[in-house]
């Protein structure tokens, strides 16, 4: 037997030598599902399977690569590279451009993002006159991909009189008007959204029976990842795919079936038995990510699910810490209680940040961990928030390079086209959108040929549209002859952006030029390495769908040593030795919005378990008792998931027990590091004027010295707690500043003690009573 094999228990093995037929494993967290797929893989190919023929989907591109990279050192680098490996989207859009003339779509189709979509559907509703509050962008948007992950496409649509009739209670009986321009104008401009990567698929392999043939003929042997979250959509693709060999292998978990709010369809999983002949099943058992407190916690919630397959999860690790369970008073307090366990953790037990994440169901959570772990001097990264291919200056010259491609990408366009200002004002644009629908066609050939138009416009602004096409023109001849870097460099000076961008001294302006230099970087690093690789020529049409198919949780080269943070939806398939999971509490985790049924609540539950699953040796569970949420302090209970924990794998501990248990703690959760609180605050008087024109104070407020900033927080829960806050000063007439509301003036004070309130009026927000023992007021 080969010796890799040895690396797999007898439970693991057989799904993975089992070469031919349709088959499922179906096993509990941390099991090696994962595994079993990256050992069948290489040993398809020991037994002389060619790489071209295997098909695998990930749930990530990194997943993809790291299976790639381990199943490389197995068979050798070469022999991997062939493989086809990668997320449904990634794999189909390759697929989707090789055949793309046969749907009418250029080979060089531009892939549109969420925010490229929602710009556009935001733009027609608008040029319909539809009111905006009825018409939300966001959840048109949704609609609609969720229409087309069923694969109801316009036609489909109008047919279907159901689905009309529940738009229309909706109050959004032009839906369907909608959805019909919007499916029009990327087809238009050449472009795909990222439902169109599985929606046009499906289309490919159902219109072009030779099409289908083709690939089933390629694709011998596939295999599919986290397959109980897949949509409608990636089912039929999968079964379409398979159905001539037959060689299918499925690998997933019912209980962490967290997408159904996408589409995705848990049946999949439960039903694959019924859609293929003599499946063969397989169960793992055994765990071997966690301890043994873990994974019988883990166990013990998703025990309160009645809809879920049994299944049995043991593991030989150890028994390990009990989970520890933190209570803070304010969302602010948690953030600190983090940060500094985190900070004491890595340097009792000699740890690197990268062996700690912390997990939150909304990404706005994030933002209380950020301020904590900064203060802390803790490295951290963020994943799934605004990705760095999605912030506005990178979306510029990106656009500028999606036009050389694709000048009828009319989102592209329409963010460049007076970026940086060149005089063609939004009159103009509005006019040549108008012609573009008219004469269907697209907006740049409108500029191109604007005298054989009736569009009126000056000769002034014509020459202006004329210089602008010219410039793509040269930057489109440019693109024969150099490779994407050169090019990218020479359309970020001569466009005008790097000069636009640096005319903006502010650091937030600096730090848009350097986002760019780090795009050229990146672009430069992509050349370099496709030339080494067989299945690319590193133009820069790849280079382009590469990033629109990016998250950013694939561009973590795992070199940057930093703490994880991320919601649990972006966390599954991935483990780290410390797992913080944060803001559990009622109405945050389970979510408000997902306690109307009971299937909505269990996959709450799912949810939880996939967090608490990702844990190696030690889990934290906090919750705060009260949160700014929409801008208001809400008290919460905690979350109904940590009561249901058996009792024996918990160690519930309070702040004041936790500080009782380690003094040197105890300064770090108040985030600095002066041991002795006494110290910290002194009399305002004491302050040197710092800023410029600043508000002279009218009371004696007491703010913290300790510190390089010249805004401090007049109250906060330490503060609170220190004794200090009350006999603070804060009068009528103060000018403070709110961390939401901005700017504001204090007009009252009442109550006392612990309840002190005081009614501000804020420049941006009206008037507003906050409870000082929370407010995060800063005097100014
Ligand atoms: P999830 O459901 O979270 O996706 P999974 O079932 O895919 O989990 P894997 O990620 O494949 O599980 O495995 C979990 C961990 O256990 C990994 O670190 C893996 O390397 C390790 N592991 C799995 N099987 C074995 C084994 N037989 N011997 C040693 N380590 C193993
Ligand atoms: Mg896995």
């Amino acid at each position: 037997m080969e010796k890799y094999l040895s690396q797999l228990n007898e439970a693991q093995l057989a799904p993975t030598i089992q070469m031919n037929g349709p088959m499922i494993v179906i096993a509990g967290a941390g099991s090696g599902k994962t595994r079993v797929l990256t050992y069948r893989i290489a040993y398809l190919m020991h037994k002389g399977i060619d790489p071209f023929n295997i098909l695998s989907l990930t749930f990530t591109n990194k997943a993809a690569r790291e299976m790639k990279e381990r199943i490389a050192s197995i068979v050798g680098q070469s022999e991997a590279k062939n493989l086809w490996m990668g997320t449904f989207h990634s794999v189909f859009a390759k697929i989707l451009r090789i055949e793309a003339d046969r749907l009418g779509y250029p080979a060089n189709f531009t892939i549109y993002d969420a925010q490229d979509s929602q710009r556009l559907i935001s733009s027609i509703i608008k040029e319909m006159g539809l009111d905006k509050e009825l018409y939300k962008y966001k959840s048109v948007f949704s609609r609609i991909s969720s229409y087309k992950n069923s694969l109801i496409t316009v036609r489909a649509y109008f047919q279907n009189p159901e689905l009309i009739e529940a738009d229309t209670m909706a109050r959004r009986p032009r839906l369907g008007d909608i959805y019909k321009e919007y499916v029009d104008r990327c087809f238009k401009s050449g472009a795909m959204d990222f439902d169109d990567l599985l929606l046009k698929t499906n289309e490919l392999l159902t219109r072009f029976p030779e099409v289908l043939a083709k690939y089933q003929d390629r694709f011998r042997y596939i295999l599919v990842d986290e397959y109980q979250d897949t949509n409608h959509s990636q089912y039929l693709i999968v079964r379409a795919l398979s159905d001539r060999f037959q060689n299918i292998c499925v690998v997933g978990d019912d209980a962490q079936s967290i997408y159904a709010f996408r589409g995705a369809n848990i049946n999949n999983i439960l039903n694959f038995q019924k859609d293929y002949d003599d499946v063969k099943m397989f169960r793992l058992e055994q765990n071997y990510r966690s301890t043994k407190t873990i994974v019988n916690a883990a166990n013990s919630i998703i025990d309160k699910n009645e809809t879920k397959l049994d299944k049995v999860v043991w593991t030989a690790n150890d028994e390990g810490n009990k989970i520890k369970v933190n209570r803070s008073m304010t969302d602010g307090e948690e953030g600190r209680y983090v940060a500094s366990t985190i900070f004491e953790t890595k340097m009792n037990e000699q740890l690197n940040h990268s062996d700690f994440a912390i997990l939150y169901r909304t990404n706005a959570q994030s933002r209380s961990m950020e301020d904590a772990l900064r203060k802390r001097d803790i490295p951290y990264r963020i994943y799934g928030g605004l990705s760095f291919y999605q912030r506005k200056e990178i979306k510029d010259v990106l656009s500028y390079l999606r036009i050389i491609i694709n000048p009828s990408d009319e989102e592209a366009l329409k963010r460049v086209i007076n970026f940086p200002p060149r005089g063609i004002g939004q009159t103009t644009i509005d006019k040549l959108l108008i012609a573009a629908n008219g004469y269907k066609r697209s907006i740049f050939e409108v500029m191109k040929h604007i005298d054989k138009t009736e569009v009126k416009i000056n000769s002034g602004t014509k020459n202006k549209l004329q210089d602008f096409v010219t410039m793509v023109e040269s930057f489109q001849a440019m693109n024969e002859s150099v490779n994407a870097f050169e090019l990218a460099d020479h359309v970020a000076k001569t466009t005008g952006l790097i000069k636009e961008f640096n005319k903006d001294t502010t650091p937030e302006g600096v730090a848009k030029v350097e986002n760019i230099e780090e795009l050229l970087n990146g672009i430069k690093d992509f050349v370099e390495e496709q030339k080494e690789l067989a299945d690319t020529t590193g133009s820069l049409t790849e280079f382009l769908e590469d990033v629109a198919l990016a998250t950013d949780l694939d561009n973590d080269t795992g070199e940057d040593d930093r703490v994880a943070l991320m919601t649990i939806h972006l966390a599954k398939g991935l483990e780290f030795p410390y797992v913080f999971i944060v803001g559990l509490e009622e109405d945050l985790f389970p979510s408000a919005m997902s306690m109307n049924t009971r299937s909505e609540l269990e996959e709450e539950r799912r949810l939880f378990y996939v967090a608490l699953t990702r844990a190696e040796k030690q889990a934290y569970l906090t919750y705060a008792v009260s949160r700014y949420r929409w801008g208001k302090l809400v008290d919460s209970d905690p979350s109904r998931f940590i009561q249901e924990i058996d009792e024996e794998y918990l160690d519930i501990l309070t702040p004041i027990e936790e500080r009782r248990m380690n003094p040197m703690l105890d300064a770090n959760i108040f985030g600095d590091d002066v041991p002795n609180r006494n110290i910290r605050f002194k009399p305002a008087k004491q302050l040197p004027i710092q800023k410029k024109g600043a508000t002279k104070m009218q009371g004696p407020v007491k703010v913290p010295v300790n510190t390089s900033k010249n805004l401090k927080p007049v109250s906060s829960t330490a503060d609170a707690e220190s004794g200090n806050l009350f006999d603070n000063k804060l009068v009528a007439g103060n000018i403070v500043k709110h961390l939401r509301f901005g700017k504001g003036e204090v007009l009252k004070i009442e109550g006392a003690g612990a309840d002190t309130k005081a009614e501000i009026k804020f420049e941006n927000g009206g008037n507003k009573k906050l409870l000082l023992r929370f407010a995060k007021l800063e005097v100014i």
